[in-house]
């Protein structure tokens, strides 16, 4: 069993403006196979926990720490983290001119597990799980994130974190931009990932369609850089009734 823990977490970003603080001590804990949402309006932080957790330049640490297993996250470098077992599904993935999917995965495959996978199993695993997303196998040779659609940027993060196996998952607005078919694919390989490894998942949205095809135990409503209230998925099923108006009066 695994855990990533995050306390008392405060994180700031340059502006043109000067400094900024975005989270306001943020208390956070997840355990393998686990599933959390964090919900909440536009602006109030949750990009920036997923970018932390990440290690993005950009933001700055305060205080606070992030540890998974114990071990310090916030001194890891990007690679460490991925090493480690975090995996993060970008918000806005970037293009990489003249990388093909196929070499992409395979030299992110290396780098987590340390060693290149044995070629035979690893191209099975691949076509295996690119069979479960409904990718083309064409996909493959494409260079990665250009000219993707808004789904097949979603396929190939979730493919990726199928073939990666990651201890956590973070998973930023995987919905946003997909048609309920899409959404369907995307969760169901995320559920299939949860099962075949128990990796904890923290689900990041904006909005609460999701949480009917991946279900969460545990739902964060972020408010103003923090936890503003937590409770089971009966909140998710208020906040879709009621949105976010209440916290924001808070605020
Ligand atoms: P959310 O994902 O909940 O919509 P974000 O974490 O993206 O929220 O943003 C939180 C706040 O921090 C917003 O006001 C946003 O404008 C600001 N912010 C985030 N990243 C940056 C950045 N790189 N530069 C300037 N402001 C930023
Ligand atoms: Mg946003
Ligand atoms: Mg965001």
């Amino acid at each position: 069993m695994s855990t990533l823990k995050i306390t008392d977490l405060h994180v700031s970003v340059e502006t043109d403006q000067g400094t900024k603080q975005i989270l306001r001590g943020v208390d956070l804990e997840i355990n393998s196979g686990e599933t959390h949402a964090i919900m909440g309006p536009n602006g109030s932080g949750k990009s920036t926990l997923a970018y932390t957790i990440a290690g993005h330049p950009k933001y700055t640490v305060e205080s606070g720490s992030i540890t998974l297993d114990g071990e310090d996250v916030l001194e890891m470098s990007v690679d460490e983290r991925a090493k480690a077992g975090l995996f993060l599904a970008m918000q806005y993935p970037v293009e990489i001119p003249g990388v093909t999917v196929t070499n992409f995965l395979r030299t992110a495959k290396t780098a987590v597990d340390g060693e290149a996978p044995a070629l035979r199993s690893w191209i099975k695993d691949v076509r295996e799980a690119m069979a479960n997303l409904k990718m083309d196998p064409s996909f493959s040779e494409r260079n990665v994130n250009e000219g993707f659609s808004g789904g097949e940027k979603k396929r190939h993060e979730i493919l990726q974190m199928e073939l990666l196996k990651p201890k956590f998952a973070v998973l930023d607005e995987t919905d946003s931009g997909l048609d309920v078919d899409a959404l369907k694919i995307v969760s169901e390989g995320v559920n299939r990932a949860k099962e075949a490894t128990g990796m904890g998942v923290l689900l990041i949205t904006h909005y609460t369609r999701i949480l009917r095809y991946i279900q969460p135990q545990f739902v964060h409503v972020f408010v103003n850089g923090k936890v503003a209230e937590e409770g089971g998925p009966e909140l998710a099923d208020r906040l879709e009734n009621e949105g976010y108006d209440r916290y924001l009066e808070i605020a």
